[in-house]
């Protein structure tokens, strides 16, 4: 293990922790990028041969009666941890996403930039991932986009953790229901859509929310996310083979 460990230092990667789970090593960048992840490891499968991957550009294809979303997020935050993919903040139990009467209990939400999904070919400066999971392991991600404008108070609290973090180490944070539902708009109007996780395994059935209003981030905190992710963390845009997305 220490080899492999001095191997990915010496080769500059800051993956170690993917590195351990996985034993094959994924990234953004040269061989390890998302057009190699499903030949890295046998459980990376889905990202080559899956059909309904994330993430996508995505176009209304059906109107549908989509309900409000039930959004109970009451839980502080736990830690915040630059994991070598993202900087991903840990949330503390108690908050909930209602899907038809099925608890899904938000874990974490962390950052890509610029962000993974389009909406209707617009590609945005920041996207934030909410993951939300029941507890027999079924997926909801609400997703947020980013336009550039002013700064976004809650990702500065984030942000600020910056110079604290190393790969792989989650650090604590103080950050309350009402830091983290500043990271959602008000209009929480969305798309919903099926697909999947966007980093390897790409594992599929996943819920996906995509809020259609845009919150800001100014240029000093896109240039400051650079600050920890030499790469930008985006997987390209995968096919939609046909999936209703409903509006
Ligand atoms: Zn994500």
């Amino acid at each position: 293990m220490k080899k492999i460990t001095t191997l990915f230092l010496a080769l500059g990667l800051t993956t170690l922790l993917s590195a351990n789970e996985h034993g094959k090593h994924w990234g953004y960048m040269g061989e390890v990028d998302p057009s190699h992840w499903g030949e890295l490891n046998k459980k990376f499968n889905m990202c080559s041969q899956g059909k309904h991957q994330s993430p996508i550009n995505v176009v209304a294809t059906k109107k549908g009666e989509l309900k409000p979303l039930e959004l109970n997020y009451k839980a502080d935050a736990k830690s915040v941890i630059n994991n070598g993919h993202t900087i991903q903040v840990n949330i503390k139990d108690g908050s909930v996403f209602k899907i038809d009467g099925k608890d899904y209990k938000l874990k974490q939400f962390h950052f890509h930039v610029p962000s993974e999904n389009n909406i209707n070919g617009d590609k945005f400066p920041l996207e934030a991932h909410f993951v939300h999971a029941t507890d027999d392991g079924k997926l909801a991600v609400v997703a947020v986009m980013f336009n550039y404008g002013d700064k976004n108070p809650t990702l500065d609290k984030i942000w600020s953790q910056f110079p604290n973090l190393k790969v792989g180490e989650a650090k604590d944070i103080t950050l309350s229901a009402k830091d983290i539902k500043a990271l959602l708009p008000k209009d929480k109007k969305y798309y919903h859509f099926m697909g999947s996780l966007t980093t390897p395994p790409c594992s599929e059935g996943v819920k996906w929310f995509v809020l259609k209003s845009p919150l800001t981030v100014s240029k000093e905190q896109i240039n400051s996310f650079f600050s920890q992710f030499s790469f930008p963390n985006n997987r390209p845009i995968q096919p939609t083979n046909g999936r209703d997305i409903l509006e």
